[in-house]
Formats: C-alpha cells, structure tokens, sequence
C-alpha cells in the first residue's frame, strides 16, 4: 500500500525484508483477500468458537433422533417385538449421551476461547503484517523484536492465550525462535 504525502511516521517498515508494504495483522485478516486465500485464518487469533445457536440446533437434533428411538422402543412394547423395544432404547440411550457429550463439548469450547479471548487480542492488536516477505513483526518490537512466520504468530499467540491444543498440524508442529517470551495462558486443558 502507497502512503500519499511526504512522512508518514507511524508506519513501521518490515525489520526482516525491510518493506514497506506492511499493515496490521487485523487489516490483513479482514482484507476479503487474505480470506479468499486462507491468509485469514493462517493469522487468526483464535479457534472458531462453536455458536450457542449451533448447540441449540444439535440440541433439537439430539431429541428429535432420541424421541425416534423412543417411539420405535414404545412401539416394541405395543407389538410385542422385542428386538424393536430393545434395539429403540439403546439408540435412544446411546443418541442421548451423544448429544450431551457433543453440547457439553462445545461449551467448553466457548469457555475456553472466551477466557483467552483478551490475551489473544492484545497480541493480535499491536501485531504487523508484512506482504513482502510474508512475515508477522511487532512494529514496537513488544513483545518481540524479531519476525515470525504466520505459523510462528499463531502458535505464539494461542499458546499464550490458552489456545496451543487446538492448532491445527500445521502450526503446531512448527518451532518458535529461541527466546521468545511464551507462556502457556488460560486453564490446562488435556482434551
Ligand atoms: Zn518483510
């Protein structure tokens, strides 16, 4: 991006390429570019968070399917068919702690990501993003005053957030520079 006019003193150039192409690491994810071509999500600050309307909607599945079985059971009972009344309430029992064990996940899940949320955001706020070299950079150099990769950041920002069990391979796998100020945020969490 080209600034208009003569100085323009609050914009940091690249300290590893040396670019001016830089923009915050938010202007990026939000740029319908970075989405298109996954740059977004590279750079996010955190998991996508299961809605409360999601969990509602398998809610209402889990009871549907649930009261299927039931009434395939109830029907078993009617007709004298065992197998029906067996088979129903094992599904309908096994459908019912399906469903529990699904919504309780996700709300832990928003639990978890919530926690993190404004430790994730405060390393995402000051953080820039170089196109140049493709680099994530901290214009002030706090907390860090070299460059990350887009999987370096993210490991470091989740990690610090709480986050750091929910990357993807790609990220996880990947090795912070030595040095680098991380600590494990949020709760322990073994999932
Ligand atoms: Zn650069």
């Amino acid at each position: 991006m080209e600034s208009v006019g003569a100085e323009e003193p609050a914009r940091a150039n690249c300290p590893g390429c040396g670019g001016a192409e830089v923009r915050t690491v938010q202007e990026t994810c939000a740029d319908p570019a970075s989405v298109h071509d996954g740059l977004s999500d590279r750079l996010a600050s955190g998991p996508v968070m299961p809605s409360r309307g999601d969990s509602w909607l398998h809610f209402v599945e889990g009871a549907l399917m649930t009261g299927v079985c039931a009434g395939l059971a109830y029907s078993g009972v009617q007709d004298d068919k065992p197998l029906y009344t067996i088979g129903g309430s094992l599904l309908a029992v096994l459908l019912l702690i399906g469903t529990v064990v699904v919504i309780r996940g996700e709300a832990r899940e928003r639990r978890v990501v919530a926690a993190g949320r404004a430790r994730a955001e405060e390393l995402s706020r000051s953080a820039s993003y170089c196109s140049g070299c493709a680099s994530v950079f901290y214009a002030d150099g706090t907390p860090w005053q070299g460059v990350l990769t887009p999987e370096q950041y993210q490991k470091y920002v989740w990690t610090e957030a709480g986050y750091g069990t929910r990357l993807d391979a790609r990220a996880k796998d990947v090795a912070l520079p030595p040095g680098i100020p991380v600590r494990q945020g949020g709760t322990p969490d073994h999932a």
